[in-house]
This record gives structure tokens, sequence and C-alpha cells, in this order.
């Protein structure tokens, strides 16, 4: 399987519970490699660009609310299948219907807290990560 790289946010429900090391420990032992990460607290109009492809759905305003209540912790994952890898440790949108041992399971609240975020396609995957590390600093390795 090719080695692709994903973006991942942990969103400000789970920065604000404390388990950023926990969620970080998942991915490390799924065997994928964190080679970029930055904590930030988004404005509005970044959320909004970011999640500019759910403009027209009804919980647009809501999920931009929630992403720029608190801060996120943002980070590059890098391994074998990292984008399918990372929806598989991530669990389904809904964390009542999200597989037992997933992220979403165990950390997450509700469909609109729902822990984290994973790029779900390369293409996606390539415009999410460049539009948070732009240029250097991503550490291939
Ligand atoms: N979302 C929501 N209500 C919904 C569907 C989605 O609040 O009914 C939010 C939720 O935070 C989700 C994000 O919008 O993570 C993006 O939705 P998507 O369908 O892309 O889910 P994901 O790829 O995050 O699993």
């Amino acid at each position: 399987m090719a080695i692709e790289r994903t973006l991942s946010i942990i969103k400000p429900d789970a920065v604000a519970k404390n388990v950023i090391g926990k969620i970080y420990d998942r991915f490390e032992s799924a065997g994928l490699k964190i080679i970029a990460s930055k904590m930030a607290h988004l404005s509005q109009s970044e959320a909004e660009q970011f999640y500019a492809v759910h403009a027209a759905r009804p919980f647009f305003k809501d999920l931009v609310s929630f992403m720029i209540s608190g801060p996120v912790m943002i980070q590059v994952l890098q391994g074998e299948g990292a984008i399918a890898k990372n929806r598989d440790l991530m669990g389904a949108t809904d964390p009542k219907k999200a597989d037992a041992g997933t992220i979403r399971a165990d950390f997450a609240d509700s469909i609109d807290a729902n822990a984290v975020h994973g790029s779900d396609a390369p293409e996606t995957a390539a415009v999410e990560i460049a539009f948070f590390f732009p240029g250097m600093n991503v550490f291939a390795r």
C-alpha cells in the first residue's frame, strides 16, 4: 500500500478533555507518524474556509461555532494507507454509531462535538495539509 499523508485535527471538545496524548498514542500505535503539528485557535474565517465544502449544509453555522470555541491540535499523519487508517481509528461521524475502541466511541460526545477530523481522500488531504501547513514545516522522515 502507498505511503500517504493525511490532515488530522483534534477538535476543541477533545482538547478540553485533555486527551491529546491519548489520541496521539492511537496514531503512533497504528504505525502513523506525526510529521507536523501545531496548536491553534481558529478564526471564524479560517473555520469557514476549511469547511467550505459544507457551507450549504444545515449544520454549517454550528460546526464553525464549535470549531472556534477553543484551541484545536492540528497534525499531518504519514504512513501506509494513512487516509483510510486514520478514518478507521476515528470511527463513524456519529459517536453513537462508531465501533468500540475508536477515537470517537471513546472520546466524543455527539455528532457535533466528535473529537477529531480526518481527510477523506487524497485530493482533500493535499488541500487540507496545504491549508494548515503551507511551505516548509512538514518534517518528512
Ligand atoms: N456534522 C454535524 N452534524 C451532522 C453531520 C456532520 O455537526 O449532521 C459535523 C461533524 O463535526 C463532522 C463534520 O460536520 O465531523 C463534517 O462532516 P462529515 O460528514 O465530513 O464527517 P466526518 O468526515 O468528519 O466524519
